[in-house]
């Protein structure tokens, strides 16, 4: 038997070029640009024939992988690994944070090494120069990332970045306010895209104006890059929001330098301390793990950390004890959370049947009024809508006079489906047990109602936020809505369906553990009322406190929709919880006054009576 000559791998220098060339064009993949990244290609010989290749094309920190080619006699016998894993483990060494790859034939194969899918939009700018994106590689090509969490660079003075926690629209808005003050960030983001939880309900059309939903520290960053904004008064879908602004702004070199996509933090504590040890706590670093894509786990540093992770990822369960029913685990597959998008991707799923959708904000109209569509275009489409609240005053909200009319209208819309008979509607029902029969069809089991023949689920019943992550921090809740401490009484939604919020800052989201602050949705725990621009707020006023600027961060810069609605009179009132949506949004704010006092928190909260539309 005679064995085959032993595979020896070495660096490409330029008398390689023309074997390279040629192994590349056999296998049809381009060559444009190759040639000036040869320096860090790495090649395999066999009996001093050139079997194999693969290079990294360097833009700054961020990597393009590229020219994987292997000799058709030995593919599928792990020689593309035995390239890569050399040649990514040095690349790495050498401080690339991301490498991105654009293939039409090995999505899969890479994905087993752990890169994941990103749309070709997310490219960052740095890669823009490559050749191999400029045309080289066809326009449907799969574009791909791997990004590893790396030690943070140190700030100018050596000390360690602020840690924000997500890139959703707050996120990136701290990460935006930290930038304009000189403060090194370090964002770390789930998502293989920045505004993951915007895409995942990326057809839904906002309520609030582009005016409202823009960062105006973002705003200014991208401007001096060239950037237009989008009309102010124009409704724009979830997904625009990603597409218009944070993802350009995420591409802006500063931000892309500090930003870690496909990167899920799942705990945070101070290095050396666990909960219970005080003396010397304040002066240890953050501590946060976090998991990649590949799985593999890293541990960043901080000095301070901002926590801006959503609740859009923990939905509520159907049970009406804020439990999962009995037996919806197991009827996962019946159930969507959330707002599937009914007429587009998931149209084959409700089309054609019966479907009952759960809860009584936002989220269920929306739903409801997808269904009502597709009912009008796919024949047997049926839908049904069951709230814990006897009657559904409360979800068709403030109507014509919601300063947001797009809010406003939702609801009316909602209310006029139901006045046409468009759906049978089901109050008072507080779901138990889930039950799939004989027939396939599905039974709702409420305490005092039983409801049967359903096809599908749709259950909107709002989210809660995920405190596993913090479980080593010293932080201070509202016992029942999971918000920051002070934030609770002024949103309880059993006390404001309309989420009348005075304007608040650092002080109001600050925990025992100094450093440490929750943004965003996610510092309203399962109240339901959060606006995007009272995010941006949070943001500007807690990065002011963190660099010291106490007299920024304690004035007030809130330009919120004024809303008349929680002075209009009985909505009905009738409390869905936490579950529910809320009717209106924050109260107007007048502009830069002082924010709560130190120490004030709750006990300031102008008490909101409870004979309003609010109580
Ligand atoms: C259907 C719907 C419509 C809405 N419409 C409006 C509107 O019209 N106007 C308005 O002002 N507000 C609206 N809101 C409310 C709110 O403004 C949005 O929810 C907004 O996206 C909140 O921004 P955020 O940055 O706090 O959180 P999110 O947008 O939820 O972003 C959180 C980010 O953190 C990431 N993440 C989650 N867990 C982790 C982890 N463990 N590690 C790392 N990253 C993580 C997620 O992937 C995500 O990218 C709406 C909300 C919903 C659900």
């Amino acid at each position: 038997m005679t064995s085959s000559p032993e595979i020896s791998l070495r660096q490409a220098g330029p008398a390689d070029w023309p074997a390279i060339s040629a192994l590349l064009s056999a296998l049809q993949l381009p060559l444009d640009g190759a040639r000036e990244h040869l320096a860090h290609f790495l090649l395999a010989h066999q009996g001093g024939e050139l079997v194999g290749c693969a290079g990294i094309e360097r833009h700054g920190d961020i990597g393009l992988l590229r020219s994987v080619a292997v000799a058709p006699g030995l593919q599928r016998q792990g020689l593309g690994r035995r390239l890569l894993a050399p040649l990514l483990a040095e690349a790495r060494q050498r401080g690339l944070r991301q490498v991105y790859l654009l293939t039409t034939t090995a999505a899969d194969y890479f994905a087993r090494l752990g890169f994941t899918r990103v749309e070709r939009v997310a490219l960052p700018a740095a890669l823009q120069a490559s050749a191999e994106l400029r045309g080289a590689c066809p326009a449907s090509a799969t574009a791909m990332l791997l990004s590893w969490a790396a030690e943070p660079a140190a700030g100018p003075n050596g000390e360690l970045p602020v840690a924000v926690l997500g890139a959703g629209p707050v996120g990136l808005a701290a990460a935006a306010h930290l930038l304009e003050r000189g403060i090194t960030p370090l964002i770390l983001e789930a998502g293989a895209s920045v505004g993951a939880h915007l895409l995942d309900y990326g057809h839904v059309r906002l309520f609030s104006p582009w005016r409202y939903n823009i960062d105006a520290a973002m705003a200014r960053q991208l401007q001096a890059a060239g950037w237009q904004a989008p009309p102010a008064d124009e409704l724009p879908l979830a997904r625009e929001v990603v597409e218009r602004v944070l993802r350009p702004y995420a591409a802006l070199p500063a931000v892309a330098a500090a930003l870690q996509l496909s990167t899920r933090v799942s705990a945070i504590s101070r290095e050396g301390f666990d909960k219970v040890k005080s003396a010397g706590r304040e002066q240890a670093p953050f501590l946060i793990r976090a998991e990649q894509a590949d799985g593999r786990v890293a541990e960043l540093r901080a000095r301070a950390v901002i926590d801006a992770t959503g609740t859009w990822g923990q939905p509520n369960p159907a049970g009406a004890a804020g439990l999962p029913a009995v037996g919806e685990r197991e009827l996962a597959a019946r159930i969507a959370y959330g707002i599937p998008d009914v007429l587009g991707t998931q149209r084959a799923r409700y089309a054609g049947r019966r479907t009952l959708v759960v809860g009584a904000g936002h989220s269920a109209a929306n739903a409801l009024l997808a269904l009502a569509e597709l009912a009008q275009q796919a024949p047997g489409t049926r839908l049904a809508w069951a709230t814990r609240s006897a009657a559904p005053t409360r979800a068709f909200g403030g109507g014509a006079l919601d300063a947001l009319p797009a809010r406003g209208q939702l609801g009316s819309a909602l209310q006029a489906l139901q006045a046409q008979g468009r759906l049978e509607f089901f109050g008072g029902l507080r779901i138990a047990a889930l039950r799939e029969e004989e027939n396939g069809s599905l039974t709702v089991q409420g305490q005092d109602l039983t409801l049967g023949g359903f096809d599908e689920l749709i259950v909107a019943t709002g989210q809660r936020p995920d405190l596993d992550l913090t479980r080593e921090l010293r932080l201070q809740l509202d016992p029942w809505l999971e918000s920051a401490a002070a934030l609770g009484p002024l949103i309880d939604p059993n006390l404001h369906s309309c989420g009348t919020v005075r304007a608040h800052g650092h002080r109001e989201l600050a925990h025992p553990e100094p450093g440490f602050y929750t943004l965003g949705v996610k510092s309203y725990g399962r109240a339901p009322t959060f606006l995007m621009a009272t995010g941006f707020e949070q943001a500007r006023s807690v990065v002011a406190a963190l660099a010291g600027d106490l007299v920024a961060a304690d004035r007030v810069e809130l330009d919120l929709p004024e809303t008349g609605v929680c002075s209009a009179g009985e909505l009905g009132g009738i409390g869905s919880g936490a579950t529910g949506g809320s009717c209106c949004g924050p109260a107007p704010v007048a502009a830069s006054q002082p924010s709560a006092s130190p120490g004030c928190g709750s006990a300031c909260a102008p008490a909101q009576p409870r004979t309003s539309c609010c109580g």
